[in-house]
């Protein structure tokens, strides 16, 4: 995400989703133009930064300096532009030229991206563009060169771990609004990006003690609450608790139809293999988010599964993933055992302070003291003594 602001130059911003859908700020950049060559250094930089790890998909916006220096730099991760960048976008070019035609295509327009077909997506963007005579629209032509990187029907069996969702979206706007809010000079800036980001630390500490409540007595949701994290958890919930409203139909072939009791949305086809508790569903919600959706989930009911098989609780959603910090190339290396060691320590700490609130209050009070002690004498030590050692967050799903 590239954004302009003063001090003459672009910053950019490197964003990922942590375990409990929250954003992750992984760095900054600024630059001082928009040439394809400083794109690349911005991503060869941050490659560097993540030890030479590709992401496996990865969002922006539609710049085409952005785009070609991500497919030149970036040949195996999957591009996606998220609808949230397109549709303010589409009101821009085709309101005015469209006129009171507008509304009949925006409307058209929003149902195509959410077709679960490609052929259906393929037959009605020519009968729109025919019926509304944009045959030789250059932004017509643009977006449809780009539609494996936008259209839902192109972009849902790739892994996008709910980044494409609006809520991602606006918690991404809140962490811009912390550092652009207040500005005094650079340095002023530097300083409201670390205090932006330790905020959303604490932020994601809390959603990680989030209680979560019962909402089906089914045994499948009270087993998914010991695996998953809040966020997790709640979406698959909503999933089981609008499953209840279809109803799957086996055909021949042992494939079911799952179907909305007032037929709202159509119907999806669901394919069961037995011989490995394969499910794999036409929507593709768990190629895209990870989580099993109401089509899946009514099968397994049917099927008197009291608990969803191991391979559809993610590593990414998972609550033993949280927060786990680890060496890239080191994990059993013995430098690294004073970090094992420690990590286990916290553990048992913050598993101890957590009965009470008199405990947790004593911890968090004497903890932020004594980190913040330590910090600034570390900050005060040399930088280099031969040996780096840095820490990543666990690369996810
Ligand atoms: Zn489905």
């Amino acid at each position: 995400m590239i954004r302009s602001i003063t001090y003459d130059m672009l910053f950019g911003a490197w964003f990922g989703i942590d375990n409990n859908g929250q954003p992750i700020f992984f760095g900054c950049v600024l630059l001082q133009d928009e040439t394809l060559r400083s794109f690349a250094w911005a991503i060869q930089t941050l490659i560097r930064f993540m030890k030479g790890r590709c992401p496996q998909t990865i969002l922006s916006d539609l710049d085409p300096r952005l785009r070609d220096a991500i497919t030149s730099e970036l040949p195996s991760t999957k591009h996606v532009t998220s609808i949230w960048n397109i549709l303010p976008k589409v009101s821009s070019w085709f309101s005015l030229q469209l006129g009171s035609q507008y509304a009949d295509f925006k409307s058209e327009f929003d149902a195509l991206y959410r077709l679960e077909s490609t052929e259906d997506f393929e037959l009605r963007w020519n009968q729109m563009v025919s019926i509304f005579g944009l045959g030789s629209d250059k932004h017509i032509t643009l977006l449809y060169s780009l539609r494996t990187s936008w259209v839902l029907s192109y972009v849902r069996v790739h892994f996008l771990a709910r980044m494409a969702t609006t809520a991602y979206s606006k918690s991404v706007d809140a962490f811009l609004k912390g550092i652009f809010g207040v500005q005094s000079c650079l340095r002023g800036f530097f300083e409201q990006v670390g205090i932006a980001a330790n905020l959303q630390n604490e932020r994601h500490q809390e959603i990680q003690c989030q209680y979560m409540h019962m909402k089906t007595c089914l045994p499948i949701e009270e087993h998914s609450r010991q695996i998953l994290t809040p966020f997790a958890f709640n979406a698959l919930q909503q999933e089981l608790i609008v499953s209840m409203q279809y109803a799957a139909s086996e055909m021949a072939n042992g494939s079911y139809l799952v179907r909305h009791f007032r037929k709202i949305d159509g119907e999806s086809l669901v394919i069961w293999i037995p011989e490995d508790e394969q499910i794999h569903c036409s929507c593709k919600e768990f190629e895209s988010s990870g989580i099993l959706c109401r089509h899946a989930l009514r099968v397994f009911i049917d099927k008197n599964y009291f608990q969803l098989p191991e391979k559809y609780f993610l590593s990414r959603w998972r609550r033993e993933s949280s927060l786990m910090f680890y060496d890239d190339h080191s994990v059993h290396d013995k430098d690294d055992e004073w970090f094992q060691e420690f990590q286990s320590l916290t553990e048992t700490l913050f598993a101890e302070s957590s009965i009470t609130k008199e405990r947790s209050d004593y911890i968090r009070r004497e903890l932020t003291k004594e980190l913040t002690r330590l910090l600034n004498e570390v900050r005060d030590m040399p930088e280099n003594d031969g040996a780096p050692m840095d820490f990543t967050l666990t690369p996810t799903d």
